[in-house]
Order: structure tokens, then C-alpha cells, then sequence
């Protein structure tokens, strides 16, 4: 029997977009405001899909260096549509690549341009940001603290604009004493993903430390909206499904917090991973996604969870 057959269209749950539940005991299913893609992942993907038409119609090569976003499904379709992803400049064999959303390093660019190949650039303009500050603190003599992880694609990317190697990466501000002694003239930028409380930390050190220091606050600020509002909602659901890719530090930053105030926190890739025994006997379901995920996919795990809610409903 089909759901619509067994329900009526005016007992059928819907999902919302809010930060609240009623008071009541009503079953309720609320997706966080802003859960799911970012400006700088909604436009990545924006120019992946546009630069996979384009090679599909004029029959050129479109490859991503690296990951366009930590979505495997969005990554998967743009697969389907003949992009192919490489972590390896020298495998980019012609045509077309897209620079993912976090950066790439300077050098890998113009290697791109040098051999005649067409860079379609991803990478968000909050990420232009500390590549720029780099350079030209770099270019004005300043020692370079990034607060971040010396790991991540984008804090490399963001290195490779310095030109010197007097930098140091770190989160831990006991860290400043590897810095020489005589450097009076230090430059802090940030990874975009880190907390503040952490760049605020490192900021301090440095007051007490250094005459001439320059502070850019490159954090953006979408990540921590996505984390302020999946705290919210996680203290007031009975369950919370978060949707993200598994390697997406962002996404697996969001479980961490949910957990923290309900240990009924699941997370989900694709929408068939949801399971019917999570939701028994719950009635109040917050939904969140990363910021590497798209914001109607969200939006359809929301809707999802509403038709299986409905059809426990009419059970
Ligand atoms: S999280 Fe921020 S910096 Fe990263 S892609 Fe999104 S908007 Fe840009």
C-alpha cells in the first residue's frame, strides 16, 4: 500500500527550517536554518557542473584536482558527468581542471597555466583571503603564524603565497617559542574552519611577545554558524541526524557537538542510510548537514524522515 493511500494529505509531516520545537507532543521535524552548503561549496559545485558541460559538448578532458568538495555523492555526480578527480597535478593531461573550494598551492596553478591547460577556479573567495594576506605580509618582511593545521590542502595553499620559510603553522600557542629570537615583526592569519577561541589564544601570546604584530581574522564565520545552530537544536531534539560526507572534517566536527547534548546523534551520507529504529518512540528529530553538503539534499533527508515518521503515524 503507498504512503499516500494510507495517509491523509493533512496528517502528512513536513519538515521545516527553524532552530525550535512546539511545546507540545507533537512529532516534529526541524532542519537547522543554515545546516548544509556554505556560499564557497554551493558556487564550487556551481562551476563543476558548468565546466562538465562545457567538456562534454566541445569533447575536452575536465578533471578536479583534488576533491571540488568532502561530498563523495556530489563528488560521485560530477564523476557521472565526466569529471574526473586527481591529486596528482602531472595527471591532469589537458583540457579543463577546477581548482577545489579550499585552495591549491601557487605553484600548481601556474604549472596549470604553463602547459596551455584551462583552470576554472573554485576556490572560495574567504580563501583568496589569507592567500593574499600572505603574500603581502611576505612581501613586507613580516614573520607568518598560521593558525591551523599544517595538513590541510588550504593552509598550503595559503604557505605557497608567503615565499619565505619563516612561518609557523600551529594551534597551540606554546608553540610561539619555536619562533627565533630577534623576530619582532609577526603577521597572524587563520584557516577558515578553525575556532576563534583557538586563533584567540595564539593572538594573545603573541600581544605579550611580539612589538609589531599584525592580526587578520580570516575564520569564516559559516562554519561556526552551522555549529552554534546544531548546538541549539541538539539540546532540544530528542535525535539528531546530521548529513555529511564521513571525511569531511567540518561534518565530523558537527557530530562531535551534537554528541555532546544528545548521545542520539546519527550521521548520514546518503538518505538510505537512514534507519526506521533510530526514530522509535522519538518525537522531537533535528536535522543538520555540513558545509560541504548540499542544502536540498538536507532538505530532502528532512523529507524523508517526515514520510517515515507519517507512516509510523498511520501504523
Ligand atoms: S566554509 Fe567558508 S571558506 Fe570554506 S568554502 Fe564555505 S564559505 Fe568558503
Amino acid at each position: 500500500m503507498s504512503l499516500d493511500s494510507k495517509v491523509n494529505s493533512t496528517d502528512k509531516l513536513q519538515a521545516k527550517r527553524s532552530l525550535e520545537f512546539t511545546e507540545d507532543d507533537s512529532i516534529e521535524i526541524t532542519i537547522t536554518p543554515n545546516g548544509g552548503a556554505c556560499f564557497g561549496v554551493v558556487r564550487a559545485i556551481k562551476l563543476g557542473h558548468q565546466a562538465a558541460s562545457k567538456g562534454k559538448s566541445s569533447s575536452t578532458a575536465v578533471y578536479s584536482f583534488g576533491a571540488i568538495v568532502h561530498n563523495p555523492k556530489t563528488i560521485r555526480e560530477l564523476e557521472e558527468k565526466g569529471v574526473k578527480t586527481v591529486e596528482e597535478s602531472a595527471h591532469v593531461e589537458g583540457g579543463t581542471v577546477i581548482l577545489r573550494s579550499h585552495g591549491v598551492r601557487q605553484e600548481i596553478e601556474k604549472d596549470f597555466n604553463n602547459r596551455g591547460i584551462k583552470v576554472v577556479d573554485a576556490t572560495c573567495p574567504l580563501v583568496k583571503k589569507p592567500q593574499k594576506i600572505a603574500a603581502s605580509l611576505g612581501a613586507r618582511g613580516y614573520f607568518l603564524v598560521v593558525v591551523g593545521d599544517a595538513n590541510h590542502p588550504e593552509v598550503k595553499g595559503v604557505l605557497s603565497y608567503f615565499g619565505s620559510d619563516n612561518y609557523l603553522v600551529t594551534y597551540k600557542p606554546e608553540d610561539l617559542e619555536k619562533i627565533p629570537c630577534g623576530v619582532e615583526k609577526v603577521g597572524i592569519v587563520a584557516q577558515t574552519t578553525i575556532e576563534v577561541t583557538v586563533l584567540n589564544k595564539i593572538i594573545e601570546a603573541c600581544q605579550k611577545r611580539f612589538s609589531d604584530l599584525a592580526v587578520y581574522n580570516t575564520i569564516c564565520d559559516a562554519t561556526s554558524i552551522r555549529q552554534e545552530e546544531a548546538e541549539v537544536l541538539a539540546q532540544k531534539a530528542d535525535i539528531l541526524v546530521v548529513v555529511g560526507g564521513k571525511n569531511s572534517s567540518n561534518t565530523n566536527k558537527l557530530v562531535k557537538i551534537c554528541k555532546q547534548f544528545q548521545p542520539n546523534t546519527y550521521l548520514i551520507e546518503e538518505v538510505e542510510e537512514l534507519e526506521q529504529s533510530w526514530f522509535q518512540g522519538k518525537k522531537k528529530i533535528g536535522v543538520t548537514g555540513g558545509a560541504s553538503t548540499p542544502q536540498d539534499y538536507v532538505d530532502l533527508v528532512g523529507e524523508r524522515i517526515a514520510e517515515m515518521m507519517t507512516l509510523t503515524m498511520s501504523n
